[in-house]
């Protein structure tokens, strides 16, 4: 075995020995549940990791989060873990272009109780955003965003994010790693849409980690997630 191929193989242990110890005893029944549902579903490999699922909770509640939004929310596991982390009067605007899949994952929601913090609205995430910049009403208004859906709208998204998260506020970023390609040599053998979004990932990443407007901190869970803080 070469030396690449025991890194990998002591992260995969890693992460294993993490989501048995850490993260599955201490998964809420309705995240388990929907995380159940949501394993028999065709496209399931896109749905947040329990360890990613348990560190956006930890997260919302030590900023004592109230006002947030999710783009791209699949059955929901992200947005579950998110409705239960924030208090009853919490709010998120969540979008997806597919009301289905979030509909597959909607009585587990109503069953938790927290269906009332949730506005869905179907469709592309962009539009909404930019009426939601139009009005200056809602700048510095979010206390925390994530993102989660087409990679390369990724630096669409933060163009109006920026504006619309509070100074001190944090935007979350999914799959900054994208299936570790990010740092795969470039003749890597990849899978075609791995291959088509590397690129969008890669110049993500890199204006991010140049943008004045905000700290960063890129982080191994899942497929990494990237959280910026606006500082101005
Ligand atoms: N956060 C989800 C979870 O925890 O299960 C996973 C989201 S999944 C990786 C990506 C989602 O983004 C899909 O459900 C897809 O329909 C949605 N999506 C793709 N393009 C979009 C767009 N332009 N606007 C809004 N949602 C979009
Ligand atoms: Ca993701």
């Amino acid at each position: 075995m070469s030396l690449n191929q025991t890194r990998m193989l002591a992260t995969e242990v890693s992460c294993r020995y993490i989501l048995d110890t850490s993260v599955y005893p201490k998964e809420p029944a309705p995240l388990k549940e929907l995380r159940e549902l949501t394993a028999n579903h065709p496209w399931s490999i896109m749905t947040t990791s329990a360890d990613g699922g348990q560190f956006l909770s930890i997260l919302l509640k030590i900023m004592n989060a109230k006002n947030t939004m999710e783009i791209g929310v699949y059955t929901g596991y992200s947005l579950l873990a998110t409705a239960l982390a924030l208090p009853y009067d919490g709010k998120i605007l969540a979008m997806d272009i597919n009301r289905e899949n979030y509909e597959l994952g909607l009585p587990v929601i109503e069953k938790a109780g927290v269906a009332h913090k949730i506005d869905f609205r179907e469709g592309p995430a962009l539009p909404v955003l930019d009426q939601l910049v139009q009005d200056e009403k809602n700048h510095g208004k979010f206390d925390f965003i994530f993102v989660d859906a087409d990679k390369d709208n990724y630096l669409n998204y933060h163009k109006r994010n920026i504006e619309l998260v509070k100074v001190g506020a944090i935007i979350g970023y999914d799959n900054t790693l994208w299936r570790g390609s990010v740092a795969a040599l470039p003749d890597a053998p990849l899978r075609k849409h791995i291959r088509y979004y590397r690129d969008y990932v890669l110049e993500f990443n890199k204006v991010i980690a140049a943008d004045q407007r905000i700290e960063i901190c890129q982080l191994p869970i899942g497929d990494g997630i990237t959280l910026c803080r606006r500082i101005s």
